[in-house]
C-alpha cells in the first residue's frame, strides 16, 4: 500500500479534462496540452521532468496529482521467442501483467483491463485467479506508457486487449482509453491496429459499435455450439451465441470491419468434422476471419476438475484443421504460440499471490 493511492492520476482524464483541471488549479489551459505531451510523448512519470511547466504549478500538482499508477516489478523474456512479459503493481498492491510480442514488422502490446477475471473460462489461467477489481483508465494506459518507455520508444505498433480480464465488463474505462489513444493522441496507433477481444457481452458490443471508435473486435468463440460453449465458457449461459452473433453483425455493419473469431483448439471438444462445418456456416453470416490458436496448457495450475481434462489438439491436427478451413474458403490465420516458456502466451497470464 502506498500514499500515492490518494493522488489523482492525470491519465484518468482526457486532454480536455486535463485542460479543465489545470484551469481549476488557477493556471492556463494550454499547460494542459503541454502536460499531456509530456505524459504521452516523453513518457514522463515525475512532475520534475516537466521542464517547461512553471515550478509553482509543478509543486501544486505534486500535492494533488500523479503521473504513474503502476510500478514495474519485473520483466521476463522468452528464450525461444522475443516475447517479453512485464509484471506490474498497482498502488494498492495488486499485480497485473502485460506482454510485448515482437513479430516481423510489428510490435504488439497485449494489455490487461482487470485484476483477475470474473468469467471463469475453463481453459484460461486468469479465470482461475478469480476477480479482484477493474483497472482504471490510468492503470490501463500505464501499461502502454511503461512498456513503451522500456522498449525502443515509439515502436509499439499494435495494441490488443487480450491480457487479463474482460474489457467489455470494464467498458467505461476501455472506451475512454480508446478515445484517449485514438482522438487525443492523434492516431499514433491507428484504429485498425487496436483489437478489443471479448468473450461475448452483446449489449456492450453494440455500445462499442455505436461509439464511433471503429476498432477491430475479436470474439473468443472456441465453439459454434452453445452446449459446448456453456461448458467451457460459463458466460455463454447468460449471453448465448445467437445474441452475440446478432451484436457482431451490427458491429461489422456499423464499423465496416471484419470480426475476428478466436478459436483455441481443444482436443475432442472443438476440432471435429462438425466443428469445421459449423465454422463454415457461421463465417458465411458476416464478414469475419478465424484465428486458430494452439491451446496453451494450464495443467500446471489446476488440481482436478473439468479444466484439468482439457488437452491441446496435437499440432499436426491443428494444421490440418487450418488447411481444411482454407479449403472451405474461410479467411483463417494460424497463430503461433508466443512465449509459453514464460507463461506469457494466451490464457496463461495469472498471478499466484494476488
Ligand atoms: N476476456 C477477453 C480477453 C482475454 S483472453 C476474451 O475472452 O476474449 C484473450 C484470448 O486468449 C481469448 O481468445 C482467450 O479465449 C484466449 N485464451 C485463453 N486461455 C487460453 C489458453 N489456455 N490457450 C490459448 N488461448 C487462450
Amino acid at each position: 500500500m502506498n500514499n500515492d493511492n490518494k493522488l489523482t492520476d492525470l491519465k484518468n482524464y482526457s486532454l480536455t479534462e486535463i485542460q479543465e483541471y489545470i484551469k481549476n488549479l488557477g493556471d492556463q489551459p494550454f499547460r494542459g496540452k503541454q502536460i499531456f505531451n509530456w505524459i504521452f510523448e516523453n513518457y514522463a512519470d515525475d512532475f520534475d521532468e516537466l521542464t517547461n511547466i512553471p515550478i509553482s504549478l509543478r509543486d501544486k500538482l505534486k500535492d494533488v496529482a500523479k503521473l504513474r499508477s503502476l510500478k514495474l516489478l519485473s520483466k521476463s523474456s522468452s528464450s525461444s521467442t522475443a516475447t517479453v512479459k512485464y509484471l506490474l503493481e498497482t498502488d494498492d498492491g495488486k499485480k497485473i501483467e502485460s506482454v510485448i510480442i515482437p513479430e516481423k514488422e510489428r510490435r504488439t502490446l497485449c494489455i490487461s483491463t482487470q485484476v483477475g477475471c470474473p468469467l471463469d473460462c475453463k481453459f484460461c489461467a486468469t479465470g482461475l485467479m478469480g476477480y479482484t477489481r477493474n483497472l482504471t483508465v490510468a492503470e490501463i494506459l500505464d501499461q502502454y506508457l511503461i512498456t513503451s518507455k522500456e522498449v525502443l520508444p515509439n515502436t509499439i505498433t499494435n495494441i490488443v486487449f487480450m491480457g487479463m480480464g474482460e474489457p467489455l465488463l470494464n467498458y467505461a474505462a476501455t472506451e475512454k482509453v480508446l478515445k484517449i489513444l485514438l482522438q487525443d493522441l492523434g492516431n499514433k496507433i491507428g484504429r485498425t491496429r487496436i483489437t478489443v477481444s471479448t468473450a461475448g457481452i452483446p449489449k456492450k458490443i453494440i455500445e462499442l459499435a455505436d461509439s464511433g471508435l471503429r476498432v477491430k473486435l475479436a470474439l473468443s468463440l472456441h465453439s459454434c455450439f452453445d452446449e459446448i460453449r456453456d461448458k467451457i465458457m460459463p458466460i455463454n449461459l447468460k449471453y448465448n451465441l445467437q445474441e452475440n452473433i446478432d451484436a457482431l453483425k451490427h458491429y461489422s455493419r456499423k464499423t465496416k470491419t471484419k470480426i475476428m473469431f478466436e478459436y483455441t483448439m481443444l482436443k475432442g471438444i472443438n476440432d471435429r468434422e462438425e466443428d469445421l462445418d459449423a465454422l463454415k456456416k457461421l463465417c458465411s453470416q458476416l464478414p469475419s476471419k478465424v484465428n486458430i490458436i494452439p491451446f496453451n496448457s494450464i495443467a500446471h495450475m489446476v488440481n482436478g476438475g473439468f479444466s484439468s481434462t482439457l488437452e491441446p489438439t496435437p499440432f499436426d491436427e491443428v494444421k490440418r484443421f487450418y488447411e481444411r478451413l482454407i479449403s472451405k474458403d474461410i479467411f483463417v490465420a494460424l497463430r503461433n504460440t508466443q512465449g509459453d516458456d514464460i507463461a506469457a502466451a494466451c490464457g496463461q497470464l495469472a498471478i499466484k499471490e494476488n
